[in-house]
Formats: structure tokens, C-alpha cells, sequence
């Protein structure tokens, strides 16, 4: 089996507190050994074990791969004016979905599957190695199914958002759109999909609504994740947490109760600082949450209307300045606590036996994805242990 030996580099982010200082387990003028797929290796630069290839990184920080746990990339058309008259002080309600759902279903399939192609790209040299990808924009059965499919080409964290707004179709009738998504949708999607997503919004859908879409997910096998608490105080983290939900994202307007509820469940909050950015929304008290001991990831929310970055750098950029996260608790939420809003143990670290996900940075240490932002930093990502870009 070919091995690859990633030797001097200046700072190893590991995620492993029993491979170096912290919680983020830094280690200095370290080297990571992987094989065709997987770590097998980790230690100081000079006891490396020789490898088939050797890339002398001259110092650069190595980070595993950013793990992307939000996403909507299967989509057509573009908001930039929408976004130019909110900038310009129109506020965001829930409703420019429909624009993009237009969009959408005009779509044919080809067109929709090169889009996510290019975002999957475009995350990918910003360092992403796993991207999750939703559904959302058709909101009927025939679209949505297409969208998993296709999100699916690409991923093997797909989810359906059934409920992403009652669709135009359904004006006024969101309790029909609701029984339509249970009893057609959600059966003939499932099986093309890993997680069940709902925005639970005023404008969306409300407790009871979510609920119902949540729960026939469930009994068809897939794992909530719920968009809450995103514009207003709602019942969205509440309901997360009660359905055992792998995350709730967006979490922007929370209740310390709400925080108290986070704090004791498996939960993890996903904040989406770009679309908060995006929308002049209020940030997230990431401080609140961190220091009730809530598990926290970070996530870009790449769609058309809100959040149109694929870069978990600028949000991690973001995290730092304006949620007040440490920029060692951004890399963390980004890496590590991505996957733990994937309930995955394979990635979000470097460390033996993880799968060989790893980004070089043209800096000496991981504190410059902050202090230097909207610079690409990036030099090289490998996924699966091969070298998948390159400056
Ligand atoms: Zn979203």
C-alpha cells in the first residue's frame, strides 16, 4: 500500500489531547504517515518512518480537513439583487426561498448537478474534505427526489429538507404541504438520503408542523437535524433536542433555557455566522453556549440567498471577531466539532486510524485563519490520502 509522509510541518493540529498540547493536541515540527486512505502515523518531524512519497512542508501549519456540516447546493439562479436591496436595507424574511425554488424546477438535472460540482470545488479548495449537501429548493416530490439523488453524486452526507418553506402552491396551507411531505415525499426520498432537515421559522414551519416532518423521517430511518432559532426565539432547539437531533443550526436567538437544553443533550449547535453576516441577522452568543458546555460546530450555509460562501476560513474569521470564539474553538468547531454534528468518529481529526483528511496552510501556524482574513490560505488538501489540490 503507498504511504505519504507530510514531514516539518510547523504547527499539527491533531484534535487529540493525547497527541499534544490542549484540546486542539498541537504539536510542533511534527509529521503525519498516512497510506492510501488513512493515518496511520502521527509524531516529531525527525522519527518519521520513511513512505513511498515525502512532502517536506517547510513549516506550514496541517489542520485535518474542515468538515462542512450545512449546505444547500442544489440550486439555480442567483439572489445578488435581493442581497443588494437588503444591503441596502430591505430586512430577510423567510420567503426568498421561493425565488430559488422557481429557479430550481426549471432546472434540468444537468444544469443542477454542475452547479454542485462547481460549490463541491469551490469548497474543496477552501479546504473542505467532507461537504454536506441538502435538498430544499423543489419542495415536490419529483424535485426534491432529484435533489437527493443528485446531492448524492456528490456526497455521502445527503439531507433532505422537506420542509424548507411551504412552496407556492401551498400558500396558506402549510398543514397540507406538511401531510403531502409525510406521506409521499419523505417515503420515496429516504432512501437516497442519511439525515431529515426542517426550518422551523416563523414564515416556515411551526413546532407541531416540524415535528411531523421530523418524526416521519425518523421512521424511515433518517437522523434529524433541525434549522432553529434563526431569525426569532422559537421552539426549533427545543425540538431538536427532544427528537435526539445530531444538530440544530443557525441557533442565532436562544433562551437560556434553550442554552440549558443544548448543555445536557447530544446536540450539537452549528452556528452559520455567514449567513448572519449575509442578512445583517444578530450573531449567535457563541460565549453563552461554549461556556454552558455546549458542543459547537461551524458551518458556512452555502445557498443563493443568505450565505452564498462555500469558505469555512472566512467563517472561522468571523467566529473569532464577532462571536468572540477563541480562534483554537473556531478551528475545533470547524474540524472536530463538524463531525461531531455528523456523528462521525473518522474525520475532524489526525490521528491513527482517522480517514487521511488533511490541509497545509501557507502559515506556520493555524491562528493565521483568523488573523488573516479573507486571505486564501491554502496550500494543499488531501482527502482519502491523495492529494486532491494544490496551489
Ligand atoms: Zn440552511
Amino acid at each position: 500500500m503507498p504511504t505519504t509522509a507530510l514531514t516539518d510541518i510547523g504547527t499539527l493540529v491533531t484534535n487529540d489531547p493525547a497527541l499534544g498540547d490542549g484540546p486542539l493536541g498541537i504539536r510542533r515540527d511534527a509529521a503525519v504517515v498516512f497510506d492510501d486512505k488513512t493515518v496511520v502515523w502521527v509524531g516529531d518531524s525527525a522519527a518519521a518512518p520513511a513512505a513511498d512519497t515525502g512532502v517536506d512542508l517547510g513549516g506550514r501549519a496541517v489542520l485535518p480537513g474542515f468538515v462542512e456540516t450545512h449546505s444547500h447546493l442544489v440550486f439555480a439562479g442567483d439572489r445578488a439583487e435581493e442581497f443588494a436591496a437588503r444591503m441596502a436595507g430591505r430586512p430577510y424574511g423567510a420567503g426568498g426561498i421561493r425565488t430559488t425554488i422557481e429557479a430550481t424546477r426549471a432546472a434540468t438535472d444537468e444544469q443542477l448537478a454542475a452547479n454542485v460540482a462547481r460549490l463541491m470545488d469551490e469548497s474543496l479548495r477552501a479546504g473542505s474534505t467532507t461537504v454536506e449537501c441538502k435538498s430544499g429548493y423543489g419542495q415536490t416530490v419529483a424535485d426534491e427526489l432529484r435533489s437527493v439523488v443528485i446531492a448524492g453524486r456528490f456526497t455521502d452526507e445527503v439531507t433532505l429538507l422537506a420542509a424548507h418553506v411551504p412552496p407556492p402552491e401551498y400558500a396558506g396551507r402549510a398543514d397540507d404541504y406538511v401531510a403531502m411531505v409525510c406521506a409521499e415525499m419523505i417515503p420515496l426520498c429516504a432512501p437516497h438520503a442519511r439525515w431529515i432537515d426542517v426550518f422551523c421559522e416563523q414564515g416556515a414551519f411551526d413546532r407541531e408542523q416540524a415535528h411531523a416532518v421530523l418524526s416521519a423521517g425518523i421512521a424511515h430511518g433518517l437522523v434529524p437535524r433541525v434549522h432553529g432559532n434563526q431569525l426569532h426565539q422559537g421552539p426549533g432547539v427545543q425540538l431538536a433536542v427532544e427528537l435526539g437531533a445530531a444538530s440544530v443550526d443557525h441557533v442565532a436567538h436562544v433562551s437560556a433555557a434553550d442554552i440549558d437544553a443544548l448543555a445536557g443533550s447530544e446536540t450539537v449547535a452549528t452556528l452559520l455566522p455567514g449567513a448572519d453576516f449575509c442578512t445583517r441577522n444578530s450573531y449567535p452568543d457563541a460565549r453563552a453556549l461554549l461556556d454552558a458546555g455546549v458542543t459547537v460546530a461551524l458551518g458556512a450555509d452555502c445557498n443563493p440567498g443568505t450565505s452564498y460562501t462555500t469558505s469555512l476560513p472566512f467563517c472561522i474569521a468571523l467566529a473569532v471577531r464577532d462571536l468572540r470564539m477563541t480562534p483554537d474553538e473556531a478551528v475545533w468547531a470547524a474540524t472536530a466539532g463538524g463531525a461531531q454534528a455528523l456523528r462521525r468518529t473518522d474525520i475532524g481529526a489526525l490521528r491513527p486510524g482517522v480517514r487521511a483528511d488533511a490541509i497545509a496552510l501557507d502559515a506556520p501556524s493555524h491562528l493565521h485563519l483568523a488573523y488573516r482574513p479573507g486571505v486564501p490560505l491554502i496550500s494543499q488538501v488531501w482527502r482519502g490520502g491523495v492529494l486532491a489540490y494544490s496551489k
